[in-house]
């Protein structure tokens, strides 16, 4: 490979300390990821605009001759602000650029430029502040915006970028061969490279950026499956058979679905193997995960390994803890509580307690995979909620203990095609069944105008016995956020919901008050919880039949799906109402599908089809390594076809090992922060 290429981004001509410092900023630290460095969109400098037919107060471009520069005015604070005079040929325009006499001074009298910029003012009278521009003698008319950083001019970017391609050139390298680049009609590396940043059509930059976001999809499969195969080579906390768990299976207050008691074979038929389990429990939301969760603590502690369950969030390790002691004590083993919020010396005893192995089952967040966490002879690790973990924990994970058996349990339903991506390392269990005697939740969309209507049903439902939770967004939780709950929770106390108990519950609650909210909750002392997302996940109480959700615009199709979820668990008719005043296509869109359906998946390939796999990828929720292009350019075509292409490299090739993808190889690990040890 070129040198130069992987030293450090000082190397390039014109960057020094302070500039290399900024590109640091961006977390580019040499010449091969200022190449990564991926433009979110293009300007294209051949649509501009007369100045008269120009937006004020928003973004133009336009093509302006400057025929007359001002000198630098100093002003107050330091600040120093440059003017120039220019024409489109029939009307003029101020062009106004603040702090960068360099700039300015690059602008030269009689020449013309194609400029982008917002432009202000009144018909009288115009500016164009702080424009991005390029001379009209040019002859590439579209360019790259950039992610920048203060100090950072996308013409400084530019120079940096020609001289990193220049050394790419020098010796280029190529990661797919050409069976393959012919096969998916890509382009070489190479070209790709270049034409992301320089590219003269429109449909060259296209071309770059579909061979860019195959090659990320590609990699992220690679990567995933390799994960897969390396903890293959583990040795297990291998269990025996002969443990009947059918005594677990009466003591139940239920009887196991068909899918429960299924999904419960595939688990411990697992951890009699030699390898260790890794393997996705994925069930729709109310499908009774933890019964399956328990049923494999149960077999491990009874064959004599502990388990440990980790949940995203404080309530709903709780939770957890609470329902794991009532299905488990009984036959003796041991539950026990380990979060974050405990006293150092709470902790501490714990933390004997786990070590000695006087600890069964320990269920907690996060807390429990940190470091100064030592088991007595860990056997299995379950993670609830898998979608807040990241891959990246997933593998820490791995490193506890002798090779635990893993399971993770997610109530997110996702399409195939991607759970085979996102979970390309894990196994697949689906509890595609409810508990019997299950009733769909009736869903309503109406307006703010209803919203006295809904609260009466509201009531009518509460006098009857049951409860409910009125959800409100609080996307940032910020202070403001949470004023507007506060202020939500007490006009209601003195409106619609005067004379009902009702308890305010969001996510900045230290974790006992939470606690003792939802304890409050599920022994039916408060009628009414007034909550934000934190109920989100795994919450079940099931004499909550009834939700509302205001400002339902806010939120996505499968976190309504999993907010939702929190009602139907029980013998119930329940109801849930979204509240929406956004008339909004996409809105209405999603507002109807919530209606129409409840089943998780079917929810999921709408969204997936509404949103793109684009967008998916661009949530911070997975958990991926992240994306510096599939999540903006990629469709379902380029996904289906990368996805294809990794099957048919590691049928051949399972670890990459031929010297031909070793290059790819390099790539894949590139990508994952060398977590894949190969
Ligand atoms: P999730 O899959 O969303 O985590 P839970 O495990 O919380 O679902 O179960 C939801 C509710 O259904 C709980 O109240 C649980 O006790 C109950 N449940 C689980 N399995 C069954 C079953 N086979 N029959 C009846 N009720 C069940
Ligand atoms: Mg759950």
């Amino acid at each position: 490979m070129g040198t130069g290429l992987f030293s450090e981004i000082e190397y390039l001509r014109g960057v020094g300390k302070a500039r290399g410092e900024k590109y640091r900023k961006l977390g580019i630290t040499s010449p091969y990821e200022l190449i990564y460095h991926i433009p979110r969109a293009y300007l294209d400098f051949r649509c501009h605009v007369p100045v008269r037919q120009a937006e004020l107060n928003a973004y133009n471009v336009l093509k302006l001759t400057i025929f007359r520069k001002m000198p630098p005015q100093r002003v107050r604070g330091g600040l120093v602000i440059c003017k120039a005079a220019a024409t489109d040929g029939i009307d003029d325009i101020i062009i106004v650029i603040y702090n960068n006499v360099y700039g300015f001074n690059a602008l030269k009298e009689g020449e013309t430029y194609y400029m982008y910029g917002k432009v202000t003012g009144n018909f009288l009278r115009r500016e164009i502040s702080a424009p991005t521009y390029i001379s009209a003698s040019e002859k590439i008319l579209i360019q790259p915006i950039y992610p920048l950083t203060q100090g950072l001019s996308v013409n400084m970017l530019r120079q940096n970028m020609k001289q990193a391609l220049e050394l790419l050139k020098a010796d280029p390298f190529e990661t797919l061969p050409t069976e393959l680049r012919e096969k998916y009609n890509l382009c070489s590396l190479e070209y790709a490279l270049e034409n992301i940043h320089f590219p003269e059509t429109e449909e060259a930059a296209e071309t770059a950026r579909r061979r860019l976001a195959f090659d990320e999809l590609l990699k992220l499969q690679l990567g995933m499956s390799m994960m897969k195969t390396r903890s293959r080579r583990s040795t297990a906390c291998k269990m025996s058979r002969e443990i009947p768990i059918d005594e677990f299976e009466r003591g139940l207050p239920f009887e196991l679905t068909e899918a429960q008691q299924r999904a419960i074979n595939e688990i411990t038929a697992d951890m009699c193997g030699e390898i260790p389990m890794n393997r996705l429990l994925q069930g729709d939301v109310g499908s009774g995960k933890t019964a399956v969760a328990a049923a494999a603590c149960y077999f491990s502690v009874k064959n004599g390994f502990q388990a440990a369950l980790m949940a995203p969030t404080e309530i709903l390790a709780m939770q957890h803890h609470r329902t794991l002691s009532e299905f488990l004590e009984p036959f003796g083993i041991d539950v026990t509580l380990l979060t974050g919020s405990l006293t150092p010396k709470k902790k501490a005893a714990l933390r004997e307690k786990i070590a000695s192995g006087e600890a069964d089952v320990i269920v907690g967040t996060h807390a429990i995979i940190q470091k100064d966490i030592e088991y007595k002879s860990l056997g299995l690790v379950i993670t609830d909620e898998q979608h807040r973990f990241g891959v990246a924990q997933r593998a820490a994970l791995a490193e506890k203990g002798g090779a635990p058996h893993k399971l993770v349990m997610s109530a997110t339903p996702i399409p195939r095609t991607l759970a085979l991506i996102i979970y390309g390392d894990l196994d697949i269990s689906v509890i595609n069944q409810l508990p019997k005697g299950r009733k769909p939740v009736n869903t309503y969309a109406v307006t703010g105008k209803l919203r006295h209507r809904a609260f009466g049903f509201v009531r009518a439902r509460l006098d009857e016995g049951r409860q409910a939770y009125v959800v409100c967004p609080m996307i940032e939780e910020s202070e403001n956020d949470l004023l507007a709950v506060k202020t939500y929770a007490e006009n209601a106390a003195e409106g619609d919901l005067k004379g009902y108990t009702l308890e305010l519950l969001h996510g900045r609650m230290k974790a006992a008050e939470k606690e003792r909210v939802m304890k409050k909750f599920r022994d039916g002392e408060i009628q009414v919880l007034i909550c934000t997302t934190v109920v989100e996940v795994g919450v079940d109480v099931p004499n909550a039949a009834v939700m509302v959700i205001e400002n339902a615009e806010r939120f996505g199709l499968s976190q309504l799906h999993q907010l939702r979820g929190r009602v139907g668990r029980g013998e119930y008719d329940s109801t849930c109402i979204l509240i929406t005043d956004n008339t909004g296509e996409e809105c209405r869109r999603r507002m109807k599908i919530m209606s129409s359906t409840t089943d998780g998946f079917k929810i999921s390939e709408e969204d997936l089809k509404m949103r793109g796999p684009g967008d998916f990828f661009g949530s911070a929720q997975h958990g991926l390594p992240p994306l510096k292009i599939a999540d903006i350019a990629c469709s379902m075509e380029i996904m289906n076809e990368a996805q294809e292409c990794a099957r048919e490299l590691l049928a051949d090739d399972p670890t990459l090992s031929k010297p031909e993808n070793r290059a790819l190889k390099m790539d894949t690990l590139r990508l994952f922060n060398k977590e894949i040890v190969g």
